[in-house]
């Protein structure tokens, strides 16, 4: 068991949210500055965290971590101080004089565990919605990311308020024992399998939950794309962060007739992308761990290598591989790859994409690659997915606006943008009256007149 004293850490932060601290816009636009700060003056050691942790080149650690926070933290700082303002609502007859309205008040003291694959930007991210809606918050980072988690606990204990916000390092015993303790949310981002013992444990306490879930996320090539582009997009998707991110195309469906062409141009995105030798490129990471590392070179075996294939266990390298004539049941296709590592099948028509996908369980991201408007309408009407882009691959994730979350499967509950702040806010209903008018319709003795008149005002 973890030696931290958990109890006493929840119960510091709640009396701090006890006090009022954190509800004022001044607290929360205050560590928002404090945290773009940390994220500009420490970008260097982070990004020096990243690629002992994951070999991630610099330039996707500014594109995928410190510069998406920095750029979310710009979105909240312009707009908290509207989100905040409570939203009017009408007001039925049978209420008036009066007014209805929304009040969003913070939660209370909230609990963020964040996994390894994009470790800073996974940590920051919901704490960014967390404080913005008033909140205290406890991050855990990923134990298998430690050098960034290291970097997260430094920095949030120089740059932020700690009475009202504190990282807990470690593993699964300090997660165990943060679990026991009774919080107002927790966001857990990570594999489906520990998504139900946090839920387990959250429900003891009758605690909500958001669970940003993975999955396999489908790609689909329909004839008629310009599959130069298409190409391109997927492998680029696919490659990022060596494929360990959470919403990469995990496998390719492409009808028949385009499939030859499309290995093909993947093929030159890789070179282009990579080199000859993806394994001398400073711009291609590497698997977290020898237990991924493991894992993923077994998979190499569930079909024919078109490109790649090659693995370097001291360096846990695994080049960005093709595969094809890939069975469905093969063990590449049963869990989330998770690596660098893309199969691709071929369907007939659009209609066996969609039942080769709800015969399954549903996906974080769902891709098609289509010119044509109406099988474009088709797949995100006949499918289910936490988020469908069409013509791209993980660029959906860069639009403010657009709820991040998984569906069945994938997740449960959204954030980013505005929906962290809805997420880490509570709807509080508000109805003022006035005190002036006391129409008697619905006070004793009830008569069939009241009746008559109730119903012509509700
Ligand atoms: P991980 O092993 O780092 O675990 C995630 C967190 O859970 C860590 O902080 C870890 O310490 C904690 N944890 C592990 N075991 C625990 C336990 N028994 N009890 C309590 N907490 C425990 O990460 P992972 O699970 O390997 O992450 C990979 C998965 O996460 C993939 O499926 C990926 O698709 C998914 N993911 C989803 C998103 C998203 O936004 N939806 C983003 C990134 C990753």
């Amino acid at each position: 068991m973890s030696d931290i004293d958990m109890s006493g850490i929840v119960s510091q932060l709640r009396s701090t949210f006890d006090s009022g601290r954190t509800r004022p816009a001044s607290w929360r636009l205050e560590q928002l500055h404090r945290l773009k700060k940390m994220t500009t003056d420490l970008e260097d050691e982070i990004f020096d965290a990243l690629r002992e942790d994951l070999g991630k080149p610099a330039f996707e650690s500014w594109v995928a971590e410190t510069g998406f926070v920095s750029s979310e933290i710009y979105c909240f700082t312009k707009r908290l101080q509207r989100w905040m303002k409570p939203k009017k609502v009408r007001t039925p007859l049978a209420n008036l004089p009066g007014s209805s309205f929304i009040h969003k008040e913070p939660l209370g003291v909230v609990l963020i565990i964040a996994p390894w694959n994009y470790p800073f930007l996974l940590a920051v991210f919901p704490l960014i919605g967390a404080i913005a809606a008033g909140n205290c918050a406890i991050v855990k980072p990923s134990e298998i990311s430690s050098k960034t988690s290291a970097v997260i606990a430094r920095g949030i204990q120089v740059y932020l308020d700690n009475d009202a916000i504190r990282v807990v390092e470690g593993g699964v015993p300090e997660a165990t024992a943060l679990l026991k303790e009774r919080f107002d949310h927790i966001l857990y981002t990570g594999g489906g399998i520990v998504g139900r013992i946090v839920m387990e444990a959250a429900s003891r306490h009758l605690t909500p939950v958001t669970l940003e879930l993975g999955g396999k996320s489908p790609c689909i090539v329909d004839r008629g794309a310009n599959l130069k582009v298409t190409a391109r997009r997927i492998a680029w998707g696919k490659f990022v962060n060596a494929g360990q991110t959470c919403i990469a195309p995990d496998y390719v469906l492409a009808l028949k007739e385009i499939e030859e062409e499309l290995l093909g141009y993947m093929k030159s995105a890789v070179s282009e992308f990579y080199g000859v030798d993806p394994k001398s490129s400073p711009d291609y990471a590497r698997i977290i761990n020898d237990l991924h590392f493991e894992r993923l070179a077994d998979l190499l075996d569930s079909g024919d290598i078109f490109t790649g294939g090659e693995t370097d266990r001291t360096e846990r390298y695994i080049a960005p591989t093709i595969l094809r004539n890939v069975s469905p049941d093969s063990p590449v296709m049963v869990e989330e790859i998770f690596g660098p590592i893309l199969p691709v099948l071929t369907i007939s028509d659009i209609d066996e994409a969609i039942s080769f996908i709800n015969a399954r369980p549903r996906p974080l991201a769902l891709y098609l690659f289509s010119n044509d408007r109406s099988t474009q309408r088709k797949i995100t009407e006949r499918t289910s997915s936490g988020s469908v882009c069409l013509n791209d691959a993980l660029m959906q994730l860069f639009v403010p606006e657009l709820p991040f979350g998984g569906v069945g499967a994938s997740g449960i509950g959204a954030y980013t943008g505005r929906t962290s702040f809805e997420t880490f806010s509570h709807h509080k209903s508000v109805l003022r009256r006035s005190l002036r008018f006391d129409a008697p319709l619905r006070y004793p003795p009830y008569n069939d007149f009241k009746l008559k008149w109730l119903k012509r005002l509700m």
